[in-house]
């Protein structure tokens, strides 16, 4: 009955949601600018009699939209940020950008904004109905891409309020996500030196080219001492300058750093910044540095997790439209062997080879994984993490592309308002919200989550220094 009714609701509105998605896919804003989206996404809440709160946390494009009172609190997380220069004409099956240089939805975000609001909306239709007590609140997180605004809202204490929280993300599989995956932090390291003529005055100038050099060899070094699964990643955004004749007197570099806990994280950040003071010290430079921003590994709810484990395998297969199916035949061909390995190999962490085998014979993954307890920590970093530090967090992935489709590829983009993504989203919206629904029947299992998360998850410290604001290295 719980399942119907949620898909019920969710039906009733869902060319709302769908309108919504494609008008944020018609308007891409890069992380920080998105002021169309997050003004539409605010528009539907209040039309829906959420109170909305706009500038959360000191950021222009980051709000919330609450409904309802008292415990339980649920969260549902939303962004919208699109990605610079991926702009692509919908539905084209060859890299056609529709205005060169713009921006575009390459990670699917105005799927997740969107259907993660149709699923808020339809479990406070639900609540309202049957007259559960309980709070709704869908948060709108801007440049996850970017500026990481959910690891900001974390430290000013947005998420603290949320017995849950529950979000999605758009794939080309269907699954809970139940790996972990690593924590992350970005730097800026700029050197200071005194410039003079190469040639003729050399000794009395001190190059901050020479500081920046020593200090990623310095790096280099200290990787063999750092615990496996860290990452250690550098680009210059200055080298002072383009004259050889010139000692350089300014360099700057931006680096980025991983591990698998968000702990680890603390503890090479320090060992980085000796390495750059040491440089320094040998070039007799100046050095100064700033974390611009950081994340938190993420680390699920297993019980909220599992719930939603459950209410996938109650929805069962997405059942995609013969037009969905038509564009993933079409879409395949533009997809290289690798990709469709890398998908197909993931699939070995949920189910045995002989099924891997049969379900990477599908061009659209309409069958959602079996629930897996994985234990793996993925190589890649989302804000997400500092949310589940703060409140219990699940988190799915959904089918909205091509079998094979990477994300921030010209693919996604291109499918971004078709059928598949249409379709997809809608069910990732019955996940989350029967997934709540499912949480709210039962006081038990809330316990059980509250329980798991007060053993398992450390007390949070913002790995994001106190006033350090969203920003946009360029
Ligand atoms: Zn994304």
């Amino acid at each position: 009955m719980l399942k119907e009714n949620i898909c019920r609701l969710i039906d009733s509105k869902k060319h709302e949601f769908i309108d919504l998605s494609d008008r944020i896919w018609d308007h891409p804003e890069i992380g920080l600018e998105e002021f169309y989206s997050a003004e539409a996404i605010m528009e539907v809440l209040k039309k829906e009699g959420f109170q909305v709160e706009s500038g959360l946390s000191k950021i222009d494009t980051a709000f919330k939209g609450t409904w309802g009172e008292g415990h339980p609190i649920i969260g549902f997380l939303g962004e919208y940020d699109a990605l610079a220069g991926m702009s692509q004409k919908a539905l084209s099956l060859e890299k056609e950008p529709l205005e060169e240089g713009c921006p575009g939805h390459g990670c699917g975000h105005n799927l997740l904004g969107a259907g993660a609001l149709a699923a808020a909306v339809a479990l406070k239709d639900h609540m309202e109905e049957e007259k559960i007590p309980g709070t709704v609140v869908y948060f709108g997180c801007p440049a996850e891409e970017t500026a990481s605004c959910k690891t900001i809202m974390a430290r000013e204490g947005d998420f603290n309020i949320c017995d849950l929280v529950v979000t999605w993300h758009p794939a080309d599989n269907t699954y809970v996500v139940t790996d972990s995956c690593l924590s992350d932090c970005m730097m800026l390291f700029k050197f200071k030196g005194i410039s003079s003529h190469a040639a003729a005055a050399p000794h009395l100038g001190r190059s901050a080219l020479d500081a920046a050099e020593l200090f990623n060899v310095g790096v280099q070094y200290l990787r063999e001492h750092i615990p496996d699964g860290c990452r250690i990643q550098y680009a210059y955004l200055d080298v002072g300058g383009q004259a050889p004749n010139v000692v350089q007197s300014r360099a700057s570099l931006y680096y980025d750093f991983r591990a698998p806990k968000v702990s680890m994280v603390r503890e090479l950040r320090p060992r980085i910044i000796r390495v750059a003071e040491g440089a320094a010290h040998m070039t007799e430079t100046e050095m100064e540095c700033e974390v611009t921003s950081a994340m938190s590994d993420y680390a699920p709810n297993l019980t909220l997790s599992k719930i939603m484990g459950e209410a996938m395998q109650e929805l069962g297969s997405i059942g995609f439209s013969p037009e969905a199916h038509a564009l993933a035949d079409a879409m395949t061909k533009t997809l290289s062997e690798g990709d469709i390995k890398e998908s197909t190999s993931l699939m070995n962490l949920y189910v045995r080879p002989a099924e891997v085998a049969e379900r990477a014979k599908y061009n659209l993954q309409e069958v959602p994984l079996p629930y897996v307890e994985t234990h793996r920590c993925e190589p890649s970093s989302t804000d997400v993490g500092d949310v589940s530090y703060v409140a219990p967090t699940a988190q799915c992935y959904v089918t909205t592309e091509t079998f094979g489709t990477q994300l921030h590829s010209w693919q996604a983009v291109s499918q971004g308002k078709s059928a598949i993504a249409h379709e997809g989203m809608i069910y990732a919206a019955k996940v989350m919200a029967l997934t709540a629904a499912k949480v709210l029947e039962d006081p038990e299992v809330l316990k059980a989550i509250r329980e798991e998360h007060e053993a398992n998850i450390p007390e949070y410290d913002c790995p994001l220094p106190e006033g350090v604001e969203p920003r946009v290295i360029k």
